[in-house]
């Protein structure tokens, strides 16, 4: 089991296998230019195979993969089909945006995928367009969404950044939405890892104060104990027992740094032990370089003795990280 110096376990890894994206999200990627890395910076399928293979045996038990945006890499069905048959991660899961999830849902499940968390950030086309910066996409993530319910990815999860000026007064009909759809909708604070830099404390819609406009709107919810110990949300239900779920991340607010059990791995292969970590640990050249896997190994828990107490947020000197969360793999 992998542990750092704070005595956390560390057993869930975040695998961004691309750096690229059909959408723009205003909170997350720049309007221009693409600043896409070059391919061969890219970790292959194989080296991303072997890497999460060796953090597997060192105790990593739970996977996401994660992006940029992870269905637009081809092959990203094959690689989820190998991830299941290493047989060392308990649950397989993947962050995506939903554009092509409605084509894709059958396929990775029939690979092993478990879970799906479809990024949705309004669910009105027009202000939907002007967040991602696409045109009419809203519909093909609505679609999205139905077909990894209808096929049996469990739970969907859909998150929605919550951007004060954006779409905060969406609150109560994502609810709504969760209740009608037999959803987990969760609302996550917006942070300071977007590359345009429009971040501030002002746009930071604080959970208490979401918690409170859901109230206010007649959906009072009943807080639900979590999962385990290192989950991000905290979990509510609705008090009149309503379908649905609602979660609210917050990492701005109520920073849950304490019970981190997360590492990173980017799509060039360097670990990141925060979000907000001000280095990126190189594993790709090692891994080109031929090392064995107990090089490998001495590696990462070297890397992980290094893992930050937390992220900082909140200081006055806090110093925002020097990739964007399309670079880190959220
Ligand atoms: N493209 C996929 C998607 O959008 O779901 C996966 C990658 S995206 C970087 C992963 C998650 O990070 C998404 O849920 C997205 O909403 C979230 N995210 C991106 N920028 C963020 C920010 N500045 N603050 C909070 N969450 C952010
Ligand atoms: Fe792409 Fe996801 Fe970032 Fe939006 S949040 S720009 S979909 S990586």
């Amino acid at each position: 089991m992998l542990t750092d110096k704070f005595g956390r376990q560390i057993t869930d890894l975040r695998v961004s296998v691309t750096d690229r994206c059909n959408f723009r999200c205003i909170y997350c990627r720049a309007s221009e230019p693409e600043n896409y890395q070059p391919p061969e910076h890219l970790l292959s399928w194989p080296e991303l195979e072997r890497l999460c293979g060796i953090l597997g045996r060192l105790g990593l038990r739970k996977i996401r993969v994660t992006g940029g945006e992870p269905l637009v890499r081809p092959g990203v069905e094959e690689f989820i089909a190998r991830l299941a048959a290493l047989g060392l991660y308990d649950d397989i899961a993947i962050t995506t945006n939903g554009y092509t999830l409605a084509e894709k849902a059958p396929t990775l499940k029939a690979a092993g995928l478990n879970r799906v968390n479809v990024s949705l950030d309004s669910l009105r086309p027009e202000r939907f367009d002007r967040i991602t910066r696409t045109r009419g996409a809203l519909k093909r993530v609505l679609a999205g969404i139905e077909a990894a319910q209808a096929g049996g990815l469990d739970p969907v999860k859909v998150n929605a950044v919550i951007v004060r000026g954006f779409n905060d007064d969406e609150i109560s009909d994502f609810a709504r939405f969760a209740r009608h759809r037999g959803l987990v909708m969760r609302f996550i604070e917006f942070m300071p890892l977007d590359a345009d830099h429009i971040w501030d404390r002002t746009r930071v819609v604080p959970a208490a104060e979401m918690r409170r406009g859901l109230e206010a709107a007649g959906l009072p919810l009943e807080e639900l104990p979590r999962h385990y110990a290192s989950e991000t949300a905290l979990r509510y239900r609705f008090a009149d027992g309503g379908p649905g779920e609602i979660g609210l991340v917050a990492p701005v607010s109520e920073p849950f740094c304490g019970k981190c059990s997360r590492i990173r791995l980017t799509a060039d292969g360097k670990i990141r032990t925060c979000l907000f970590s001000q280095f990126d640990h190189d594993l790709r050249g090692l891994l080109r370089a031929g090392a064995p896997e107990s090089e490998v190994t001495a590696e990462v828990e070297r890397i992980v003795e290094m893992k930050e107490d937390g992220h900082h947020i909140n200081d006055p000197d806090f110093v925002p990280p020097n990739r964007t969360m399309v670079f880190i793999g959220g």
